[in-house]
């Protein structure tokens, strides 16, 4: 596996490495687990070569502890893409993404960034914007590979592509979960033992909600029942799949959003229904 640094020396890379058909692209933060590995493998069977970035994106945080806090595995992590069979590993330093006099856009993406995560973590997608948009610009990939696990994110991104035209395919693939219905993920690994266990709560509640028949009417108690175990909730409704809009009698594909404190550890997850 290439382990490269510098944009110039990717293109490089891209243009010398001998390989047939399209390139493929997973942005990460890093702290890999199986269902980042999940997307590498996709990526694997669908292209030619397949990249894989860690930059943990400072612009994307709104809170300095969960930044600071955030895991750092690199040594790990690149074992896990040797294993994977990833072909090249893109690990930009800050400047080589935010270079000197870096002027940060604005992204038009609207009613997206108002709702749910948008509005419990200002400038946040803005941030994800930011760096994606130029992981896209060094990378040029022909598909980007995204997990929906982070449900608004996908959202975000497809509408950054299509707002700036960019030629990429984004292929969403399904969340990963361990054994007991936790949505993988790198923060995972800085829950407590006790909190560990409640963890699954979450997606336990998303299931009541997808098999409910008036999901809308159970939300209060559902939230009620997770605050008594301790849980601090951002939010948990139901919207719809394609917008993220309230919900009407017409909406066909429904997704449950949540998001919420055990302990420090935010956590979120979703279930399409
Ligand atoms: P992150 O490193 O958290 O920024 O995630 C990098 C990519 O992996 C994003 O597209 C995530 O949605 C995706 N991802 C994270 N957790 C999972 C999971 N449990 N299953 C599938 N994809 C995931």
């Amino acid at each position: 596996m290439f382990i490269i640094k510098n944009g110039a020396a990717l293109t490089t890379c891209l243009k010398n490495s001998m390989f047939e058909g399209s390139i493929g692209f997973v942005p990460t933060m890093g702290a890999l687990h199986e269902g980042h590995l999940s997307l590498i493998k996709k990526s694997k069977a669908q292209n030619g070569f397949t990249v894989c970035s860690i930059f943990i994106n400072p612009t994307q945080f709104n809170n300095l502890t969960d930044f600071e806090k955030y895991p750092v595995t690199l040594e790990k992590d690149i074992d896990l893409l040797e294993q994977s069979g990833c072909d090249c590993l893109f690990l930009p330093s800050i400047h080589e993404i935010y270079p000197p006099g870096y002027q940060a856009p604005h992204y038009a993406i609207t009613e997206l960034e108002a709702v749910f995560e948008g509005s419990y973590r200002p400038g946040h997608f803005q941030g994800v914007c930011q760096v994606v948009h130029r992981l896209l610009n060094l990378v040029a990939p022909d598909k980007l590979y995204l997990g929906e696990k982070d449900f608004q994110q996908c959202m975000v991104i497809k509408k950054l592509i299509r707002l700036l035209n960019i030629p990429v395919v984004v292929i969403v693939c399904a969340t990963l979960r361990e054994a007991d219905g936790l949505a993988m993920s790198s923060r995972n690994m800085r829950l407590s033992e006790e909190d560990r266990r409640k963890a699954p709560y979450i997606y336990q509640t998303l299931l009541q909600i997808a098999n409910s028949f008036n999901a809308q009417s159970l939300l209060p108690s559902l939230k009620k029942e997770l605050e008594e175990k301790g849980f601090k909730i951002d939010y948990l409704d139901v919207a719809d799949a394609d917008n993220l809009s309230a919900i009407s009698e017409t909406t066909t594909r429904k997704v449950a959003l949540i998001a919420a404190f055990i302990g420090e550890v935010r956590l979120i997850d979703n279930i399409v229904f």
